[in-house]
Parts: structure tokens; C-alpha cells; sequence
């Protein structure tokens, strides 16, 4: 999979003390993106799922954010991370420029499959115009924190 960065022990990706993996490759295109070079997956480095999950592992201390660029647009490759993240013990959230619904309803069941390992979704696109930098853990007021662990099973394709 194609990998940005790895940082660890940082606490505003999500609640407590977390290592966020930011993921290369993202199709929104959000005016004003924090980061815009994580758009071209080509971008990243390549690294083996096994690595990824040992970089998070040997921080026994922190949770897991997968960030970006844009999680699910390698969506087979990330939830194979989530999964053994998970198998681990691991707390994880998710941030993606596609809204719960829409992932849902995504045709690839690695997309819905990626959302039942995690925890929290932080979902939609940044919207420049809705901006707040007052929001914990994210950049636009339509942005949602979402627990996942509630809506489980309470949605049919989820
Ligand atoms: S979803 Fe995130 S990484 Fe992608 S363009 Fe929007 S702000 Fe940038």
C-alpha cells in the first residue's frame, strides 16, 4: 500500500494518544486541503501491510488514526491494517472525504468491510466555507465525529 507518513503520539486526530497513519492517494480534491500532495497516491511510499502494522504495534501506548489523502481509496489494503490492528486490542478512527452514507451504499465491500474494524468515523469532504477552528478533531462544521460501534447492526449493508 502507498503510505505518506506514520507519526505517533499525537492528540489531535482523535481522542487520547494516538499513531496516525496518513494514507497516499485521495479522489476529493477539497479546496483548501491540509494536504494536498497526499492526492497522488504515487506520492507515498510503498510499504507492506506487515510493516505498517509493526510501526504501529511497537507503540504499545497509542490508539490509531488512518488519515490522509483518503483511507478507503485503498480500501482492500487498509482493512487488511485494521484488521490485524484490531486483533491487537488497537482503538481505531477513520477519516474520509465520503460521508457514512455514501460508504454504505459503496459497491466495494472493502469500503464497508474497513468501516465494521473501526471505531469512530470522521466523515465528508472539507468544505472551506463551513470551516471552524474551534471543532475538536476536524476542519468544517459538516463534518461528523461518528461512533460506529452505535450504528452497528443497526444498518443493514453495515
Ligand atoms: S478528503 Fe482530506 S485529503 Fe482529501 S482533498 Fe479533502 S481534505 Fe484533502
Amino acid at each position: 500500500m502507498r503510505v505518506m507518513n506514520i507519526i505517533h503520539d499525537s492528540v489531535v486526530d482523535g481522542e487520547g494518544l494516538r499513531t496516525v497513519i496518513f494514507f497516499a492517494g485521495c479522489p476529493h480534491f477539497c479546496k483548501g486541503c491540509h494536504n494536498p500532495r497526499s492526492w497522488n497516491i504515487h506520492n507515498g511510499t510503498e510499504m507492506p501491510v506487515e510493516d505498517v502494522v509493526a510501526e504501529v504495534a511497537g507503540n504499545p501506548l497509542t490508539d490509531v488514526t488512518f488519515s490522509g489523502g483518503e483511507p478507503f481509496f485503498q480500501a482492500q489494503e487498509v482493512c487488511e491494517v485494521a484488521k490485524r490492528l484490531k486483533a491487537l486490542g488497537k482503538n481505531i478512527w477513520v477519516y474520509s472525504g465520503y460521508t457514512f452514507e455514501q460508504l454504505i451504499a459503496s459497491d466495494d465491500p472493502c469500503k464497508r468491510e474497513l468501516l465494521r474494524y473501526c471505531d469512530v468515523l470522521v466523515d465528508g469532504p472539507f468544505l472551506l466555507a463551513e470551516r471552524d477552528l474551534t471543532l475538536s478533531f476536524r476542519g468544517s462544521r459538516n463534518q461528523r465525529i461518528i461512533d460506529l460501534t452505535t450504528k452497528r447492526g443497526m444498518e443493514r449493508s453495515f
